[in-house]
């Protein structure tokens, strides 16, 4: 079949008011990615990562440009339409894991399909758990685990709607690399086993080897794809 895009971004721009000046983040970006594909994002600081990967992802929209999912444009819709699209759609491993320390971790990991009054599949959840190792520690609290355990916790809450793609922004975190690496490969070997997508963001060069292709940014545009 032609055209099988799952996302497609079109001469996609973000600019940032900054008062007197504007911040270009992302300039003219355009990409295809197809289903099952696990795509990684790399280039330096300030390059424009977390802005492409929050615009795919309908976190943030564009000053300019097109974002299409399905072929159906996502870029312009309202927050509701959104919040829904994510919840059925997308799943996120953000940087800093963002667990919310006043609960506990099974509540953490609900947490997204919970605010949206979803049900979840328990068979499913328990198996994530169980694959990443954290079954022992669903009742503790995020302040009593350790940096990796958070990382496991964070892969389970992104992975608990069973998304069809997967955002990660730098999902090691500050981890030591080896340690968050090792994490990160259960995502994507569950993810190829799913036919996922996968797009992530990451320094780590051994990482981003593990995706099909990867593309680099540099100054808010896409310099190279592989
Ligand atoms: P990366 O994730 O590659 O480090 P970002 O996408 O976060 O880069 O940022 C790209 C550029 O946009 C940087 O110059 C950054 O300072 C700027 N930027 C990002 N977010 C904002 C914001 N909310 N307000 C103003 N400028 C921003
Ligand atoms: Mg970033």
């Amino acid at each position: 079949m032609a055209d099988t895009f799952v996302l497609t971004a079109t001469d996609l721009q973000k600019e940032y008011d900054m008062g007197k000046s504007k911040e270009q983040a992302l300039a003219k970006v355009s990409l295809e990615i197809q289903e099952g594909e696990i795509i990684s994002v790399i280039g330096e600081s300030g390059s424009g990562k977390s802005t492409l990967l929050n615009l795919l992802s309908t976190i943030d929209k564009p000053t300019a440009g097109t974002v299409e999912y399905n072929g159906r444009r996502i870029d312009n819709l309202n927050q509701k339409q959104a919040s829904r699209l994510r919840l059925e759609e997308f799943g996120f491993v953000f940087q800093k894991y963002n667990l919310m320390p006043s609960l506990n971790i099974y509540d953490n990991i609900i947490l997204p399909v919970a605010v949206m009054n979803q049900k979840w599949d328990k068979e499913y959840l328990a198996e994530i758990c169980k694959r990443l190792g954290i079954e022992e520690q669903l009742r503790k609290m995020p302040g009593q685990l350790s940096g990796g355990e958070q990382q496991r916790v964070a892969i389970a809450r992104a992975l608990v709607n069973q998304p069809k793609v997967v955002f990660a922004d730098e999902p090691t975190g500050n981890l030591d690399s080896r340690n968050g690496n090792e994490v990160f490969r259960i995502l994507l070997d569950c993810a190829r086993t799913e036919g996922k997508t996968v797009i992530f963001v990451t320094h780590n060069m051994e990482l981003a080897g593990m995706a099909d292709r990867k593309y680099t940014l540099q100054d808010g545009e896409i310099i190279d794809k592989i």
